[in-house]
């Protein structure tokens, strides 16, 4: 081919290729998102060419920029832009670098729009600056999502520093990576800085119990996550507090762990709050001694302890004797001071393995573990009896009291802490009405002693209701004219169908629960409308005893009672006598003698029962304005068998004597008995010689008899 045939072919590809090349350039720009343009660099950067993108960039179609034609460049751009657009366009070009900026301009319908513009200078052959060729994009959007992922960064940062709660990063070894303010804080840390350089093991320097960050790891790696993780942890000076953490694992896109995120709070306060309330929750706030809640675990516990390694265990019921008197005569404050010491004595006389427990009011129970042998129990016990009968100096005056214990032992005496300490408690009561200050063990037969004596009680209340009861009379001689000179109303218990009951078996519980009160008014009343119709009935005028228990002496309205039975029954004073025991004064000896003195001034005779069977009572009796003195039967029963007796005997009666006060024999069963009364002075006799009580027919009988032949030597009525 000639060669101006080959460059006729040659140009007329080329120019094909040219203009392809000149149409993909043109597809390509016009869908570029975005504006490819040319300017002069003039003051209005005057385009002389823009692609199509200029519409969507600027709102403006590409006619009205080029040539300002209807707006500039220059004026699209923020006008706070302008200045420092240029200087930067100016300072790349003169160093012969792209230049890339972003920045600010108004699009046609008002709106700003974030562009980027990147770009190159031209320089004309003189090598001045004439245009600049480029590309300008909207990166509004993007810019807009910047903009929120740093407010949102900003608003977690501000969080992150200002929480209350420490929130941390640590790597899964135990160091911390990243933490706030708060937690620095919390560990008493001057900043966070101070934390990072002091702590590089979690564990052996936060943890205070050994294991817990492994801890913390297993859960994490169980779940992947810690929840309320409560635990203790030291502070910079040393001091332990209480925390709780709620973390979790950050893995990667991978799924490889990169670090633990949490949290972490101070719990102290609640803890100890929390503490406290399960401290009063099990503890006695006035002896500071385990409560009855305890108690029942403690008990459970020393259970399983004994049987795993075949010991016993011991529980004490301690109970002390007299402590309500004292309470309710002499006020709280001394009760409560008498508690506190009484509860110091039990825990001293203990092993520190053991346990006492107040259970509330005088009651405490202590459990004595591994007992060997029940020889060393019976030395503990002593010494506890020993150690409470111990004068107790309460705001300058002494105060005594002893105690009653019941013990049962485990497993011989129940399987379960109830039947245990029911047990415990019936040897208790035993220990009680064996007249107090002893312990007692728990046997099947005071089992069998309680159930009769809570079924007495449970009986009672119907008795009361039913007026099951009824009373006797048992006549007392005066020995000068042998002639019946009072007699004492004995109560009786009726049940239907059943035999009577001694008032042996009633009254003591009676007493015990309170009945007392009730039965005792019956009594009062009952042996005064007697007292009235035997005088009506016989004309025989003499006092009718009516035995008034240490329960009901303490009643505060004891008087008031009185006094009203003798308006209600119309009785002349003079012909009751009220029977008081000894121990009724045991306590409050001014309350006693008061009373005394308040009754007295009724009207009514006194006589002290039991006379020498109680608490002595010698150096109060001249304080007493009592009319009769009763010495109890054990002086006389045996007096055959015991003359040492005799000595007891005479004493009383020279003592009664000397205060100006009769004094009466109780249970003279023989002749012998009579007479060596008689003999040594003795006004009065009471017994079964003369006579058993009576039924009121009987008694008003022998009053009939008597007065019909003039009784000069003791008859012996039975019935
Ligand atoms: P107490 O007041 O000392 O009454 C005397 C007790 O001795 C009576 O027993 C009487 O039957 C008994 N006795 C009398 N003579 C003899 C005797 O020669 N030999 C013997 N072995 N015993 C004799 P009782 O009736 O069984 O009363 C026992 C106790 O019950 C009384 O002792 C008294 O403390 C109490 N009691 C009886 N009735 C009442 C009452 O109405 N109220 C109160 N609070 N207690 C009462
Ligand atoms: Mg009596
Ligand atoms: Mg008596």
């Amino acid at each position: 081919m000639p060669y101006s045939d080959i460059s006729q072919v040659f140009s007329s590809s080329l120019q094909k290729l040219l203009q392809d090349r000149e149409r993909m350039l043109s597809t390509l720009m016009s869908n570029l998102k975005g504006m490819v343009y040319c300017c002069l660099v003039d003051q209005h950067w005057t385009m002389v060419f823009v692609s199509e993108g200029c519409q969507a960039l600027t709102g403006y179609s590409a006619d009205d920029l080029l040539f300002n034609r209807r707006i500039t460049y220059e004026e699209l751009t923020l006008e706070d832009d302008r200045i420092w657009i240029r200087e930067h366009i100016n300072a790349a070009a003169l160093s012969g670098e792209q230049f890339e900026l972003d920045y600010r301009i108004t699009h046609a319908n008002g709106s700003i729009r974030w562009v980027r513009e990147s770009g190159v200078a031209l320089f004309n052959e003189q090598g001045e600056l004439e245009a600049l060729e480029g590309f300008i994009q909207d990166i509004t959007a993007h810019k807009q999502s910047e903009q929120l992922a740093r407010e949102a960064e900003e608003r977690y940062r501000s969080i992150f520093e200002n929480a209350i709660e420490g929130i941390y990063q640590t790597t899964p070894a135990g160091q911390y990576l990243n933490f706030n303010p708060a937690l620095a804080r919390i560990y008493g840390y001057d900043s966070t800085d101070d934390l990072m350089r002091a702590i590089s093991d979690i564990q052996t320097q936060i943890y205070v119990e050994p294991g817990k960050r492994a801890e913390y790891i297993a859960m994490m790696q169980c779940d992947g996550r810690v929840l309320n993780f409560e635990a203790q942890v030291y502070r910079k000076n040393g001091d332990i507090i209480w925390i709780t953490e709620n973390a979790h694992e950050v893995r990667d896109l991978n799924g490889n762990l990169l670090f633990y995120e949490g949290t972490v709070e101070d719990i102290s306060e609640r803890k100890q709050y929390e503490q406290q309330i399960e401290y009063q929750a099990t503890h006695d706030t006035l002896t500071g001694l385990p409560n009855r809640t305890m108690l029942a675990d403690r008990l459970q516990q020393c259970m399983h302890f004994c049987d795993r390694y075949a010991n016993k265990l011991a529980v004490a019921f301690v109970d002390l004797d007299q402590f309500k008197l004292i309470n309710d005569s002499m006020g709280h404050h001394v009760g409560d001071q008498l508690l506190v010491t009484m509860a110091e004595r039990l825990g001293a006389c203990l092993r520190e393995s053991d346990t006492v427990v107040r259970l509330g009011g005088d009651e405490f129970v202590l459990l004595l573990t591994n007992v060997q042998k029940i020889e060393d129990l019976t030395h503990t016990m002593q010494r506890i009896l020993a150690a409470v009968v111990t004068p107790c100096m309460i705001d300058g005056r002494d105060f005594v009291v002893s105690c009653s214990i019941g013990i049962g032992i485990y497993p011989d005496d129940g399987h379960d802490p109830n039947t245990l300490l029911k047990h415990a408690d019936s040897a208790m009561y035993k220990a009680k009405q064996l007249g107090r200050n002893n312990f007692q063990f728990f046997t099947p037969e005071l089992n069998q002693a309680l159930t009769t004596r809570i079924k007495i009680e449970y009986r009672l209340r119907h008795a009361i209701e039913n007026e099951e009861f009824l009373l006797h009379f048992q006549p007392k001689v005066d020995f000068a004219t042998g002639a019946i000179c009072g007699t004492e109303a004995l109560i009786r218990w009726q049940p239907p169908g059943e035999p009577l009951i001694s008032p042996m078996s009633f009254i003591p519980v009676a007493e015990e629960t309170g009945q007392i009160e009730e039965i005792g008014r019956w009594v009062l009343i009952n042996a005064c409308r007697k007292a009235c119709e035997f005088q009506q009935r016989t004309g025989c005028k003499f006092p009718v005893a009516v035995n008034v228990s240490p329960r009901q002496f303490r009643q505060l309205d004891l008087v008031n009672t009185v006094k009203s039975v003798l308006q209600i029954t119309g009785i002349d004073p003079q012909y009751l006598e009220l029977e008081i025991t000894e121990s009724s004064l045991v306590h409050d000896t001014r309350h006693f003698i008061q009373t005394l003195h308040d009754l007295k001034a009724l009207g009514v005779k006194l006589a002290i029962d039991d006379f020498g069977t109680g608490y002595s009572s010698m150096a109060y009796l001249k304080d007493f304005p009592v009319d009769r003195l009763k010495i109890d039967k054990v002086f006389v029963g045996n007096l055959e068998t015991e003359p040492t007796n005799v000595a007891i005997l005479k004493a009383i009666i020279a003592l009664g004597h000397g205060l100006n006060i009769k004094v009466v024999a109780e249970g003279v069963e023989t002749a012998y008995q009579q007479q060596s009364l008689q003999d040594m002075g003795c006004d009065e006799l009471q017994g079964y010689y003369f006579s058993k009580p009576l039924t009121a027919e009987s008694f008003v009988a022998l009053l009939k008899q008597q007065d019909a032949e003039l009784i000069t030597a003791p008859i012996g009525i039975y019935v």
